[in-house]
């Protein structure tokens, strides 16, 4: 499982961080990253993350 912010798109609401934070967390320009992405595969949290994101800027791609 591979997962990503995109940037251009995230709004910094914080509800990715809030709902996951072993693997997202915001930035100091206020942008939300995965910082580690590979936790998703037992952090059980990235889907709920992808789907309250209220900007659809979280992308979770399967291997
Ligand atoms: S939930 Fe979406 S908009 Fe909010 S901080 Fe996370 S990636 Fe950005």
């Amino acid at each position: 499982m591979h997962v990503r912010v995109d940037e251009d798109t995230c709004i910094g609401c914080g509800t990715c961080e809030e709902i996951c934070p072993a693997v997202f967390h915001l930035k100091d320009d206020g942008k939300s990253e995965a910082y580690d992405p590979e936790a998703c595969d037992f952090a059980g949290c990235c889907e709920a993350a992808e789907e309250n994101c209220p900007v659809e800027a979280i992308h979770i791609e399967q291997d």
